[in-house]
Formats: structure tokens, C-alpha cells, sequence
């Protein structure tokens, strides 16, 4: 059996910790976010319909992981079959290093790999993960023609059946992977001897905990920090504030006592210690709406952004609108506006008739990159609380009305939009009924917390 893999090296480059927790105590592990479980659903829909560019191929991908020793053997007789023009999930192991290439192609007496990335844009990690695969391939003796990374388009606009000719874009990176053999395989030596240690390494956490991924050990590792530790503000480079960690002011007393009692580092630092949030009052009334609007509505949108366009004019990850909800005091009878749209070719009727609700107001209050045109009526919180440098330790990661509600408010329980989403794509729960309870929800909390600054 292999002792790497793709997913296992790159974990190793981030932190040797993590590969070897991984590969001997994986009950360690935090759970899944749903954000994560949409991703790889995206991941993998966007791989299928690569295939198509290549049709006829031979899916050798296993059912069960014991299955890789004889997918390895398959993969190279079919190499030597020259009525096998094409591979999907080729199975191939060098240096215990297992990989399984998306795509692989015959291309005269060579072969051309291809890996499908569901992005629109190549990030650096592609590049070495791409690196990886080569070393393993050249390894096994396999002649290449070219390493390709497959993407997106962002150019590509549907117009009809879906052309997968023009959806995906094709990029060397083959003179990368080769420049990079030698540094691979040295990678590839010293992570294989961290897979055998007889005990995990030791290792502090550390900027490599969030960086390039969120670690899935932070529960394991983590579990002594604590909840309201200066490490979890967001004012300072996360290499200052370890080093300010490890370099004797652990706690946040120690820490207060080197900052600036009026600098926004020591405010959230205060913060934290007394257990609320921090937001810069100048900033946040200067963008208070003036005048004072008469008739104010809050929105709140359910959208998809699906990374193969389903409508023709559309995008890769162009935003649809599943679902809206106005509340206000200016709604027909007095009650909340709500549109629910069970089929997603709805989404432009769904856009008019925001429009067309929001048009009785002279302020609307959201909270999200509006890409919609409505007019400089428009306040969106998210922004707003941004600018104002609102901080709550939740707010780590990215702020959302979730983690907003948690500060301001105790008593609101709120699913996020992506668990709804995924949810009702998953089958789990599809009654967008249930979405639009959610929305309304969450509207109340876009609505309260307008109101707890602006009021
Ligand atoms: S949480 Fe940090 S230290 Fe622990 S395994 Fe992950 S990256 Fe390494």
C-alpha cells in the first residue's frame, strides 16, 4: 500500500503535524463544515462534465480504497492496449506515492495528463499539487506530452447545451512541474520519514494552522487556547500575534500591557476580556443614513452561484436568485414580502420582483455585496460593519449574520444560507418552505442589528 498521497503530501507541506495525525490517529479529525461538503460536490460535478471534453475514457477509479494495488495494474496494461485512448482517474504509484490523474489522454506514442480544477482562476497550490502527479508519472516511466490544468472559463457565456469545449480553459504546467522534480522528491523523502516516526511530531500551532487551508485538527490542537485568547483578534498579522504568544505574553493582561491603550489592537484585546464586541463609533455614524429614512425595508436573498451556468446569458458562478424576503413597514397588509422560486430559470423573475417591492422605500438594508442594481438607497451591513471595524472573536474567519447574531444577540438560533443550499441540494431537506423561515430569520437579525447602531 502507498504511504502518500496527493491530499496527504499537500497536508504534510502545510504541517507535518497534520500528515501524520491524518495518517495514524484520523478520529482526531473536527467534522466537516458544510461549507467544505459544498465544495467537494462542486468539485466533483465539475470533473464529470470535464470527461465529456475527452469522451469514451475508461473510469479506473476504485469502488474501495483496498482496490488501489490492482487499479495500479490496470492502469498500466491499459497503457499498453493501444485501444485505450483515454483515462479517467488513471491510478499510478512511484516512491509510495499514490496519485490518480482526472484525465489522461493518448497523444501519438505519449500521454497528456490533465487536471480538472472546478475555479476559475490557478492558484500556487495547483501548481505543486500538479508538480506531485508529474513526479509520480515521470517516476513510473509514463512519456508525457504536456501536464495540463484544467479550468473554468470565466469568459464562457451559456448559450444553448453546454459546449464543453469552450466551459473549460487549458494550461501547461509542465516546465513547472519538471523545474520542480527535484525539490518533490526531497519533499516526498522527508514526509514519508514523518509518516514513520513513532510518535507525532511536535509541532506548535502556529500561521500554518489557517494557511494555505483551514487544519482539521484545530479542535484537537487548539483545545487548550483559550476561547477569548488575544490570537482570535483580527488587528494584527497572525505572525505577530504568535510571536507575541510564544515570546512570553500568553495571556491577554501580558498582551494589553504592550499595546497602545487607544489602538484598535488593545480595543479588541478588551473586548475579548470583557466578553463583547469592539466597533469604531466615529466610523460607523458616519455612515448613518442622513437624512433619517421614512420607510425603511430589509432584505434578505437566497442566491446560488453555480460553477456551471445552468441559464443561457449566464457565467460560470453568476449569481440566481432562489428566494427573497422584504420585511417593512410599507408591505402589503402589514406583512413580510416573500418570493420563493422552486426552479432556478425563475431567477430574473425573481429580480424584477424585488424591484419592483423595493421601489415603496427610501432605504434599503441588506447584508451582502449587492450585485444587483438598486440604487444608492441601498445599506449593506456587511460593508458597513467592515468599515466600521466591527469585532467579535466569531468574526475570525470572515463575518456573516451568524456570527453578528452571536454578538449582539442571545436569544436567535440561524442557519446559514450555504446550509440551507446544500441541504436542499443534498435531498436532506427540500422544502424551501423551510428556506424561507431561515431567511425570514435572518432578516430579523439584519433588521435588529440595523436598528441596535442606527436606532
Ligand atoms: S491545528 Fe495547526 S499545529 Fe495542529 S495539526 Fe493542524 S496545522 Fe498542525
Amino acid at each position: 500500500m502507498h504511504i502518500l498521497s496527493k491530499s496527504t503530501y499537500i497536508k504534510g507541506l502545510q504541517c507535518e503535524k497534520a500528515l501524520y495525525m491524518t495518517k495514524k490517529h484520523p478520529y482526531l479529525r473536527d467534522k466537516l463544515s458544510i461549507e467544505q461538503r459544498a465544495i467537494f460536490k462542486r468539485g466533483s460535478d465539475v470533473g464529470i462534465l470535464a470527461q465529456q471534453r475527452y469522451p469514451g475514457g475508461i473510469n479506473m477509479s476504485p469502488t474501495y480504497p483496498t482496490q488501489f494495488p490492482k487499479k495500479v495494474q490496470e492502469t498500466m496494461q491499459n497503457l499498453d492496449d493501444p485501444e485505450v485512448k483515454v483515462m479517467y482517474e488513471a491510478v499510478f504509484q512511484y516512491n509510495d506515492t499514490l496519485i490518480m490523474v482526472d484525465i489522461l489522454v493518448r497523444d501519438g506514442d505519449r500521454w497528456r495528463a490533465i487536471e480538472v480544477k472546478s475555479s476559475l482562476r490557478l492558484s500556487p497550490t495547483y501548481y505543486y499539487d500538479a508538480a506531485l502527479q508529474y513526479y509520480v508519472l515521470h517516476g513510473c516511466g509514463i512519456p508525457l506530452s504536456d501536464f495540463q490544468l484544467m479550468h473554468l472559463n470565466g469568459e464562457f457565456v451559456k448559450d444553448g447545451p453546454i459546449d464543453v469545449e469552450k466551459l473549460f480553459k487549458l494550461t501547461s504546467v509542465m516546465d513547472f512541474a519538471k523545474e520542480k522534480e527535484p525539490e518533490i522528491a526531497a519533499n516526498v523523502e522527508r514526509l514519508k520519514n514523518v509518516v514513520a516516526l513513532p510518535h507525532s511530531p511536535l509541532v506548535n500551532i502556529g500561521t500554518q494552522c489557517h494557511s494555505p487551508y483551514t487544519c482539521d485538527f484545530l479542535g484537537h490542537c487548539w483545545k487548550y487556547v483559550p476561547k477569548n485568547s488575544f490570537l482570535f483578534t483580527t488587528a494584527m498579522p497572525d505572525e505577530t500575534l504568535f510571536q507575541y504568544y510564544f515570546g512570553g505574553y500568553g495571556s491577554n493582561k501580558l498582551m494589553l500591557e504592550q499595546l497602545d491603550p487607544n489602538s484598535e489592537e488593545a480595543k479588541q484585546v478588551e473586548a475579548l476580556e470583557n466578553g463583547t464586541y469592539y466597533i469604531d463609533y466615529k466610523s460607523l455614524f458616519a455612515l448613518a443614513p442622513n437624512p433619517k429614512p421614512r420607510h425603511v425595508a430589509y432584505l434578505n436573498v437566497l442566491s446560488d452561484f453555480p460553477a456551471v451556468p445552468e441559464l443561457d446569458g449566464m457565467r460560470p458562478y453568476q449569481e440566481m436568485i432562489l428566494a427573497f424576503v422584504v420585511t417593512g413597514d410599507n408591505e402589503p397588509d402589514g406583512h413580510s414580502h416573500w418570493h420563493c422560486f422552486d426552479d432556478h430559470r425563475r431567477s430574473a423573475e425573481a429580480l424584477t420582483l424585488m424591484k419592483e417591492r423595493l421601489s415603496h422605500y427610501d432605504q434599503v438594508v441588506c447584508f451582502m455585496p449587492m450585485n444587483h442594481n438598486l440604487g444608492s438607497k441601498v445599506i449593506n451591513l456587511y460593508g458597513t460593519l467592515l468599515d466600521a471595524h466591527f469585532y467579535h472573536p466569531k468574526i475570525k474567519n470572515g463575518i456573516n449574520l451568524q456570527n453578528i447574531a452571536e454578538a449582539l444577540f442571545h436569544d436567535v438560533n440561524l442557519f446559514e444560507h450555504s446550509r440551507i443550499l446544500v441541504e436542499a441540494n443534498e435531498n436532506e431537506l427540500t422544502s424551501y418552505k423551510q428556506a424561507i423561515n431561515d431567511l425570514l430569520t435572518e432578516n430579523e437579525v439584519i433588521k435588529r442589528t440595523y436598528q441596535h447602531f442606527f436606532n
